[in-house]
């Protein structure tokens, strides 16, 4: 069945998120043939309707507004709301991220309609849209159906195939002026924590250190890999409570779910909550000197030794593979 769907453009740091794609990939299969609409609510963001267009969207709205330059939940809502009211869509999709997490129950919850979270796969099913969610902290998936009303779900960073980018596919940007009422909550200022690049949640490749890195000066032959294979440094809980590292790269139940391609845990035991972030991982690495440590059980490759004679040798091979 043909449908509209609306998809949340995400703009940070002055560019689309990759989830933005993703999800614009997961809106071409909830259409089935349908219009795929674009949405971006910011300031100064009119650029960016092309890119979702060259990523497979067939047209763009976009609301900007001067109380949009930064994120409020309260602003942002007001937007998206004004343009369902005008686009009236039949499905919408937004990233699983921090900011899809704040708005998606909210739009949810004033549209009185139901919400599908941290979506990880949608197929098309007995005349169904079938969404896979992992539960549990990723022990189990369950599928859902949604029978009434608008469908709508976030979807998990790094899961949902993008489609290919098309420099040559063209389609309209248009802008709704929307009155953003006063804001409940207003952001005087944003003071950014240095980081090394690449987002932990999007990164294709996570190198993750746990209690055996020992020290902050452990971290950095992690640090080298990651800058060798152009991933992000995580860590387990354990790490961080040992002061080894911030607590913004805490990987797990109580931290940051990951999925990237390549996932390598040097000197982490595998605890389940560790294992809640980062299971789904498409192929994980373990390096631990105890054989009997868990996360060999998940594990598609182990290697049983120390960590600080494993992880130089990866960066040596890797330098000559010039990955
Ligand atoms: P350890 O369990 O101490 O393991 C260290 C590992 O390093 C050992 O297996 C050891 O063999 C290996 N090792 C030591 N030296 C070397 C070396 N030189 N080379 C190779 N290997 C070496 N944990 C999380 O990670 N994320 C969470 O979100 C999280 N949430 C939690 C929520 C709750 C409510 C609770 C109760 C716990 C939570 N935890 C979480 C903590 C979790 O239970 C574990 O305590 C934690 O994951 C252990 O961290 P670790 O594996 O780094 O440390």
């Amino acid at each position: 069945m043909a449908r509209k769907v609306l998809v949340l453009g995400e703009v940070r740091d002055g560019f689309l998120r990759n989830v933005s794609f993703e999800a614009i990939g997961a809106a071409i299969l909830a259409a089935d043939g349908g219009e795929v609409v674009g949405v971006i609510v910011g300031e100064s963001i009119q650029s960016f309707g092309d890119e979702l267009i060259q990523y497979g969207a067939d047209r763009v709205v976009t609301v900007e507004d001067a109380k949009l330059g930064q994120y409020t939940s309260d602003g942002y809502a007001q937007a998206i709301l004004a343009v369902i009211d005008a686009e009236k869509p039949e499905g919408i999709i937004f990233g699983h991220t921090a900011l899809g997490k704040d708005l998606a129950p909210r739009i949810a919850g004033k549209l009185n309609s139901g919400l599908i979270s941290d979506v990880t796969s949608i197929e098309e099913a007995g005349g169904n849209l079938v969404f896979t969610r992992p539960i549990y902290s990723g022990k189990a998936f369950e599928k859902k159906i949604v029978t009434d009303g608008v469908i709508f779900a976030t979807i998990r960073p790094n899961n949902i195939e993008p489609l290919r980018k098309d420099e040559s596919r063209t389609g309209a940007v248009s802008s709704l002026r929307v009155e953003i009422k006063d804001l409940r909550a207003i952001i005087k200022d944003v003071i950014r924590k240095a980081t090394d690049g690449v987002d932990l949640s999007e990164a294709k490749v996570v190198i993750a250190g746990g209690r055996g890195v020992k020290s902050e000066e452990g971290f950095k032959p992690l640090k080298e890999l990651a800058q060798v294979l152009g991933g992000a440094v995580g860590a387990s809980r354990g790490a961080c409570d040992a002061n080894y590292c911030e607590y913004s790269l805490q990987i797990g139940q109580t931290g940051k779910v990951v999925t990237p391609d390549l996932y390598i845990a040097c000197g982490i035991s595998g605890a389940i909550q560790h294992l809640a972030g980062m299971s789904n991982s498409k192929v994980i690495v373990a390096i631990n000197k105890d054989p009997e440590a868990n996360i060999f059980k998940i594990a598609d490759y182990g290697i049983v030794g120390d960590l600080f004679e494993v992880v130089p040798l990866l960066i040596e091979e890797c330098k000559k593979l010039k990955i």
